[in-house]
């Protein structure tokens, strides 16, 4: 699978220029594409949130025999503990790997980038290492935010390790189109008025432009990144 060569500008024009169906049918043929290169090697990363419930579905309408896996944390809310039990009851193929390793209770606050790289970044390589990841499948898109602007749809950024971010193009009222169209299921959180989920301390119901502003509030890590798209993944790579 070769990687393709888009700028910044090339996306944005792409976002703008393609209508529902035609990325729909971009991201089904990413995904198909990489299947076809990488077989039981291709693995979605769940989150369980939006983006990842489509590019789940999608992942499904190419073959029912793709694999993926959750990484939950201890500080996830409840409900969206509840969401994952029933996915997961629905789809055994999706594993759950989770640090139980201790920290302190606060470090979420004093050092909210120490606390996602052991809670996050750390079972992430360990699922990547332990299903033999050759291609990884992301709900990542370019106009979350402004952490997600220079990623493309194909990438390499550790060595070995392709990343596929098949509706990196989806805007997010696409992503509640397609949710709504295909019927397919969602955290109950959203009702509430969250856009964007992760752990229950460092997420907030927010109406800025920047859908992830609600993450990580008061903190130099607000609106950014957990570091699973950001930091090495291979784990002959040492923290
Ligand atoms: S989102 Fe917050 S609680 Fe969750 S791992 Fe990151 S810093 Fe820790």
């Amino acid at each position: 699978m070769t990687q393709n060569i888009q700028r910044e500008e090339d996306i944005k024009a792409l976002v703008d220029g393609l209508n529902f169906k035609e990325k729909v049918d971009r991201a089904l043929s990413l995904i198909g594409n990489a299947y076809d290169a990488f077989g039981a090697r291709l693995v979605v990363a769940h989150s369980l949130g939006k983006d990842s419930c489509v590019v789940w579905d999608l992942a499904k309408r190419i073959s029912p025999h793709i694999k993926g896996f959750i990484v939950a944390t201890r500080f996830w809310p409840e409900t969206t503990r509840q969401f994952m039990r029933e996915t997961v009851e629905r789809y055994p193929e999706l594993k759950i790997f989770e640090n139980d390793e201790a920290l302190p209770d606060d470090l979420h606050q004093g050092d909210p980038d120490r606390c996602c790289e052991i809670l996050k970044v750390v079972p992430t390589r360990e699922a990547i290492e332990e299903l033999n990841v050759g291609c990884w499948v992301t709900g990542l898109r370019c106009t979350e935010g402004r952490t997600r602007t220079d990623f493309k749809e194909i990438e390499e950024r550790d060595i070995g390790l392709v990343k596929l971010n098949p509706i990196l193009l989806f805007k997010e009222r696409e992503i509640w189109q397609y949710l709504a169209l295909y019927k397919v299921d969602t955290n109950p959180l959203y009702k509430m008025g969250y856009r964007s989920l992760g752990c229950g301390p460092c997420s907030q119901i927010s109406t800025d432009d920047n859908e992830r502003a609600g993450r990580w509030v008061g903190t130099s890590k607000c609106g950014g990144e957990c570091g699973i798209h950001t930091r090495p993944l291979k784990r002959d790579y040492q923290i």
